[in-house]
């Protein structure tokens, strides 16, 4: 029997990579990357020779240059609020252009298509924890809004899809783990090579915002599970942890784990920052039989091992 064909896009990326190493592990099947390496890095699918890699952009790239494919799984987006705000015009187009030309693919193909979303679609919820059904609380006019809305026009893209061509749209929330580039500028890639350097953490505002941090061997799980499962033309999910804590309760984590004094820096909260997300993950238990079983402790110890191995400069912290 021919090798299932499956496409990931994004698959140099922190989640990609992560997905496509279960792949390769996990079935049997032929898989394509393709990665424009804008946040994305080779080192972490050096590991996979296998893979046929193509470095290109999905808004120029030819799809006809590539086999038919049986499953898209479709990530290729700048996730990490300051690399997307430096180029959000990039990531506008990365969400309708890129987003169109591998639905367009998908539907050539015959193949379903995973959409990698996010919690960002909800913005600042009003609703707590975020269900699929809530509509969000996202403004157009912000920094955060190439990426916010970007997903959310993407989201109506592949809606409109929908007809030809399988979509799941999964909705990832904020996630950890081996595989983060170090200098991102996120929580745990911040919190972490501050604490290797032995510098104080920087927390953005007072602190009290929140959110649930899952790692990310559960995510791929979820996605994979999600992929594997039939929910009809097109459904939502999201994926994620329910385990809500505060920025200046996941500092204090991190430092116990290190064994470090409390010493924090504080820096003006970026705008538009969310003040609370948690995921509402019923849909996921019930409809693809997945939750996450990392606890925070344990991934962040992962975390800070692969980070002590990829040690870098001390992160400035993103002036917004
Ligand atoms: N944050 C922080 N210090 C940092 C980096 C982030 O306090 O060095 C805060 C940020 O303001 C936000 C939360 O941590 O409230 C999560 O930020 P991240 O960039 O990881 O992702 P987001 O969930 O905002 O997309």
């Amino acid at each position: 029997m021919p090798k299932e064909k499956i496409l990931v896009t994004g698959g140099a990326g922190f989640i990609g990579s992560n997905l496509v190493r279960n792949l390769i592990y996990n079935f049997d099947c032929e898989i394509t990357v393709i990665d424009n390496l804008s946040s994305g890095r080779m080192a972490n699918i050096s590991d996979f020779p296998d893979i046929n890699f193509i470095e290109a952009d999905i808004c120029d790239f030819d799809f006809s240059l590539i086999k038919s494919q049986d499953k898209i799984y479709h990530l290729a987006c700048l996730a990490s609020p300051p690399q997307y705000q430096k180029k959000s015009i990039q990531t506008l187009d990365t969400c309708y252009i890129g987003t169109k030309n591998v639905l367009n693919f998908a539907r050539k193909c015959g193949a379903s298509l995973l959409f990698s979303s996010t919690s960002e679609i909800y913005g600042d919820p009003l609703v707590h924890p975020q269900t699929e059904s809530y509509f969000g609380n996202v403004s157009t006019l912000t920094p955060r809004a190439c990426y916010d809305e970007g997903k959310r026009v993407a989201e109506t893209l592949c809606y409109e899809y929908s007809d030809s061509v399988e979509i799941k749209i999964a909705r990832i929330f904020n996630t950890y783990g081996p595989g983060m580039c170090p200098e991102d500028g996120r929580i745990i890639s911040n919190f972490i090579n501050q604490s290797l350097n032995g510098e104080p953490l920087t927390i953005y505002g007072d602190g009290s915002q929140t959110r649930s941090l899952c790692y990310v061997s559960d995510t791929v799980d979820g996605l994979i599970k999600y992929m594997e499962n039939d929910c009809g033309p097109i459904s939502v999910i999201n994926i994620g942890h329910d385990n809500e804590l505060t920025v200046s309760e996941i500092a204090q984590v991190i430092q116990r784990l290190r064994g470090q004094p409390k010493a924090i820096e504080y820096y003006p909260l970026p705008e538009a920052d969310p003040k609370q997300r948690k995921a509402d993950i019923s849909k996921a238990k019930e409809l693809l039989d997945w939750m996450p079983y990392t606890d925070l402790e344990s991934g962040l110890l992962k975390t800070i091992d692969y980070f002590m191995t990829h040690k870098t400069q001390a992160t400035v912290p993103v002036t917004f």
